[in-house]
């Protein structure tokens, strides 16, 4: 039997978990498709302000990405992703420390197509504050 072909997306934010979900349910055979994210769940960003001033818990309502690639045939994989080796198709992922705590050494991840949705940093137009508010605000989430 062919070998499945295996599709990586790394980041699972408003593009990637897109993708992911749409690629999921359409089904596709003979493709094993894998989500790795630094974070175990989403929140949608625009809603961070919320989470900062308590009007919207996270904890309760954040998506799980566990849980969501059960419901949507993709397997997800917990890492950041530290290095890419784009000649041999390999992701490298970085250890995983939860409470400075060893729970999985450096992993390597071959793909044979890989989507890069990592996003990017917020632009703050220099605006004195912001920084600071918007980082907050992600570290909460993280
Ligand atoms: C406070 C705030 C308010 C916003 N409000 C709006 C709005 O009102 N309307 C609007 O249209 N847009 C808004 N945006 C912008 C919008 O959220 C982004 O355009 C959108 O999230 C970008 O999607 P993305 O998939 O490219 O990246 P993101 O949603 O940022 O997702 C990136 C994902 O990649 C993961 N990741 C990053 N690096 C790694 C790595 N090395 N290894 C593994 N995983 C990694 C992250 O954990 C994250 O899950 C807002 C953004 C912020 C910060």
């Amino acid at each position: 039997m062919k070998r499945a072909h295996k599709l990586l997306v790394v980041g699972g934010g408003a593009g990637g978990l897109e993708l992911v979900a749409h690629l999921g349910l359409a089904k596709h055979s003979n493709v094993e498709m894998t989500l790795l994210d630094g974070r175990p769940t989403h929140i949608w960003k625009p809603l961070l302000h919320e989470v900062a001033t308590g009007s919207f818990n996270s904890g309760q309502d954040e998506l799980n990405y566990f849980s969501h690639s059960a419901e949507n045939n993709y397997k997800f994989l917990l890492g950041w992703m530290g290095g890419l080796d784009r000649k041999n198709k390999i992701v490298k992922v970085d250890a995983l420390k939860v409470g400075g705590k060893l729970l999985c050494g450096p992993r390597d991840l071959h793909y044979d197509t890989l989507v890069m949705a990592i996003g990017s940093v917020p632009d703050t137009f220099g605006t004195p504050g912001i920084k600071s508010i918007v980082s907050t605000m992600i570290k909460m989430h993280g």
